[in-house]
């Protein structure tokens, strides 16, 4: 009998097979309907032997200490600080926009006060900031909104910055200084040798079982278990009792040249050309050297894999009813991007899994004692979640 069925070996499900296996004694089976674990973070040779990321760039960071000491139990680090380009107006400009991107894109000199003026004399006043459209067009105005923001989410979301809470764009700042790095958190990192032999050291314990090419369905009434964890999609889960949740995908499009270096910076947005929305080189983002290069092309679907919960009013009402199904739900307990509907980050899903670890211990401390969980990692997922580059 094991104690835990998990469903899902990506970052939810394999922070919590470990920490139930190693801190609990808690025998865990985790399955996963694909053939890898790891999830969306699942990195691999190609075949140049190049490291690439299939299911699209992951780039670490974050500002918990505790979420990125608890990785660093499984990995070494290889400092990283992500930088971004644009095609906008056929030159390539630091994005998020900042000093350099304003200066360059209208052949200007202004100093940081200057490019501050500049924003508040272009920014539209809104009283209540509430949709994607409504963060950018306060901040910098509706030119630049059009050239960077609106097309770009169009293509990504199939939708318009207007229909989208202001959550999305929210993550990519503006700036009035020189800064080009796409993340200001404390901590950025890859894992030195990638996420999947990150998650082959998390799951590697004589208390877990991996099943792989498997869907959970086709075993749960044959294997006992005493509780579920549950990463996939919720509406899913509950055979989309109340209507599907909608979820955006993508396609990939991996290639490999015959030349060491493509790219000017690790990843490009074209926000206003090309069917596809960036690409990525992912030698930039690991340092492998190699004397090949190899690229992915993100180009968003309707239909595919659920990679993205789409952040708008209607769809939050609706995961709310599937959320108390699930909260009513005994036994079984929804956690990660795809089970919570959130548009977490890795450290994110982390810190959400290791709460539920701490909740989980909790329940169980009267009748036997077990070690603690990762100091602070209950309000861990509070803290991350209402981070904002916005406000930085
Ligand atoms: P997942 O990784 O989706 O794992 C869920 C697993 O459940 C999947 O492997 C799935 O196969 C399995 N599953 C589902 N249903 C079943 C079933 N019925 N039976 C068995 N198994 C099932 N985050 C960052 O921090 N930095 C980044 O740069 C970054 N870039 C991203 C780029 C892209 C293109 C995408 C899509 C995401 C990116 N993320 C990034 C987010 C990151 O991928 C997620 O936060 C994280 O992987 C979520 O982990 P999870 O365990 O919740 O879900
Ligand atoms: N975005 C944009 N233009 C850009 C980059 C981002 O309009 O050049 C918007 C878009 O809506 C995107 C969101 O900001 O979905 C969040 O961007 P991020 O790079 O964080 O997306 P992710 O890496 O999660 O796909």
């Amino acid at each position: 009998m094991f104690d835990y069925l998990i469903v899902g070996a990506g970052f939810a499900g394999s922070v919590l097979a470990e920490r139930l296996a190693t801190r609990s004694n808690k025998k865990v089976l985790i399955v996963d309907k694909r053939s890898h674990i790891a999830g969306n973070a699942y990195d691999h040779y190609n075949e140049e032997g190049i490291l690439v990321h299939k299911y699209g760039p992951h780039i670490f960071h974050t500002n918990s200490k505790d979420v990125f000491e608890y990785l660093g139990n499984f990995t070494d680090w290889r400092p990283y600080e992500h930088r971004v380009l644009a095609s906008v107006d056929g030159q390539m400009v630091p994005m998020p926009i900042n000093l350099d991107t304003i200066n360059k894109l209208y052949g200007l000199n202004l100093t940081s006060f200057e490019v501050e003026e500049f924003f508040a004399s272009v920014a539209e006043p809104v009283d209540v900031v509430k949709t994607s459209e409504d963060v950018v067009v306060s901040k910098v105005g509706r030119e630049l909104y059009n050239k960077f923001f609106k097309n770009y989410t169009n293509k990504q979301w199939g939708l318009d910055p207007s229909q989208l809470d202001k959550s999305v764009t929210s993550r990519v700042p503006t700036r009035t200084n020189r800064d080009d790095r796409y993340f200001t958190d404390t901590y950025q990192a890859m894992p030195l040798h990638g996420y999947t032999r990150m998650f082959e050291k998390m799951l590697d314990h004589p208390n877990i079982k991996v099943m792989l090419n498997t869907d959970y369905h086709e075993i749960m009434d044959f294997i006992p278990f005493k509780e579920m964890i549950f990463t996939g999609p919720v509406d899913e889960y509950f055979d989309f009792k109340f209507g599907k949740l909608p979820y955006r995908s993508l396609e990939f499009k991996h290639e490999t040249l015959n030349k060491e270096k493509h790219l000017a910076a690790p990843v490009v947005n074209y926000p206003n050309d090309n069917l596809y929305t960036r690409i990525t080189e992912f030698k930039a983002l690991t340092g492998q050297e190699h004397p090949k290069t190899a690229l992915v092309y993100e180009y968003p679907q309707a239909e595919g894999d659920p990679y993205y919960p789409i952040p708008m009013p209607e769809n939050a009402e609706l995961y709310n009813k599937y959320k108390k199904l699930a909260d009513e739900t005994p036994n079984v307990h929804f956690v990660g991007r795809l089970a919570t509907y959130k548009y977490y980050n890795m450290d994110q899903v982390v810190a959400q899994a290791l709460t539920l670890y701490k909740k989980l211990t909790e329940k169980e401390k009267s009748t036997s004692p077990v070690l603690p969980a990762i100091s602070g990692s209950s309000s861990l997922v509070e803290k991350l979640v209402s981070r904002s580059p916005q406000q930085e």
